[in-house]
């Protein structure tokens, strides 16, 4: 750097902080006020090394192609996936950079790099989220999913390590590669922080509503029950409410999420540790949470396979059921055939994911549940600066707080 440069940055914190006095909270207003185009040489991403821990490493930033992007990092949400990733490494990453509930603001982008999946333009300085990289599927293509769901595309922070690096979301910067690559990504600008790192969780609940229409069941007036009030659960009963689904009962064993479900627009709740002698019981404690009846349709959202078994008791003759709970193996559940899906006429779906279209959506939903009044931002209950990364996966597998954020930003962090 120059004595020149040197010169220009001083007059630029100098004028921000006459302008607005934005720039006298210190060292943050400073950096706010460097020059478009301070690009750092390196970056700083969380790699998980081993089975239990990451380790924050610094790689240069690869020179920007006509169709890249370079995005200087704002907040991540630790998903389930990211925790199993943790935990076990059922996807044989290691060593990999996680992180893919992202959200950063545009620094560079290469003289192609016009506009986004959508069709919105982008310049540098807007904010955006990452979706499905689609690179080696010519039959998934970005908008009709009728021939096949997503099932095999990747995602940045989920991408074996090459020797770009910087590829989740995990990280202060992250490097979007354009054209082949089959990179996806949405300018959101227009939605608050909080809203931007939800949006990837949001879209597998507006996906997995939109396979319950598929089934013609889900309708305006329908008795929904919803089970499993984490963070998917939680969603799912904000993203019902929006639709104007009201009758809606929230199914968990703790009672903390079950307020919290209430505030975002469940009916009424069932706490199965009150149900202790067993699923008839719990039942007619669901069946009487409605009123008296039965639900029309259920969202079973856990990975847990006697709760896979027990949301068909809750179901009525011709209702309807999406399972989306089970994003990794979590073993095999009982079903009694005749009662649960034959006699009963069930009609069955399974959610994976979310197609781009939903993402669009999404955007929508956050906007909507904004303004009908819906704490959907409070899931974020932490937000851990990056060098802090191992503490908010603890955090999250020992199920304190809902969703967890790890900020590539630290002046974003807070305890
Ligand atoms: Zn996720």
């Amino acid at each position: 750097m120059n004595e020149q440069n040197i010169e220009l940055i001083v007059r630029q914190v100098l004028e921000s902080m006459q302008s607005d006095g934005y720039g006298k909270t210190s060292s943050y207003g400073a950096a706010a006020a460097a020059p478009a185009g301070a690009i750092p040489k390196t970056a700083h991403v969380a790699v998980l090394t081993k089975l239990g821990n990451f380790d924050v490493k610094e790689y240069p930033i690869p020179p920007l192609g006509d169709n890249d992007l370079l995005v200087k990092v704002e907040g991540t949400g630790v998903c389930g996936t990211d925790a199993h990733e943790f935990k076990r490494d059922p996807f044989g990453l290691i060593p990999v950079a996680l992180g893919h509930e992202g959200t950063g603001t545009i620094v560079a982008m290469g003289k192609n790099v016009k506009k986004d999946s959508a069709g919105k333009d982008v310049k540098v300085g807007d904010k955006i989220v990452t979706c499905m990289i689609f690179k080696d599927d010519p039959d998934i293509t970005t908008y009709d999913l009728n021939k096949q769901n997503v099932g095999g595309a990747d995602v940045y922070g989920l991408l074996p390590d090459d020797d770009v690096h910087l590829n989740g979301w995990f990280s202060d910067y992250i490097f979007i590669r354009g054209g082949e690559f089959g990179s996806t990504f949405f300018n959101v600008s227009d939605l608050d922080l909080d809203s931007r790192i939800l949006i990837e969780p949001a879209a597998v609940l507006v996906h997995a509503v939109e396979r319950a229409k598929s089934t013609g069941i889900l309708r305006f007036a329908s008795r929904v029950v919803v089970q499993g009030c984490g963070p998917i659960g939680l969603l799912c009963i904000a993203v019902l409410r929006t639709m104007g689904v009201n009758s809606i009962v929230a199914v968990d064993g703790n009672p903390q999420r079950l307020d919290f479900a209430k505030r975002l627009g469940a009916d009424a709740t069932v706490n199965f540790a009150d149900y202790p002698s067993g699923i008839e019981d719990l039942t007619e404690g669901v069946k009487k949470a409605f009123g008296g009846k039965l639900a029309d349709f259920g969202f079973q959202c856990t990975g847990n396979p006697k709760a896979h078994s027990n949301i068909y008791k809750f179901i009525r003759n011709g209702g309807g059921l999406c399972e989306l709970g089970f994003f990794i193996n979590g073993g095999d559940a009982t079903i009694n055939p005749h009662f649960d899906i034959c006699s009963k006429e069930l009609t069955i779906v399974g959610s994976w994911v979310y197609t781009l279209r939903d993402y669009v959506n999404t955007f929508a939903f956050l906007d909507r549940a904004k303004k009908i009044g819906l704490p959907v931002t409070e899931l974020i209950t932490h937000k851990y600066p990056l060098d802090r990364i191992n503490e908010a996966l603890e955090t999250n597998l020992a199920q304190k707080g809902l969703k967890i954020a790890v900020m590539g930003d630290p002046s974003l962090a807070k305890d």
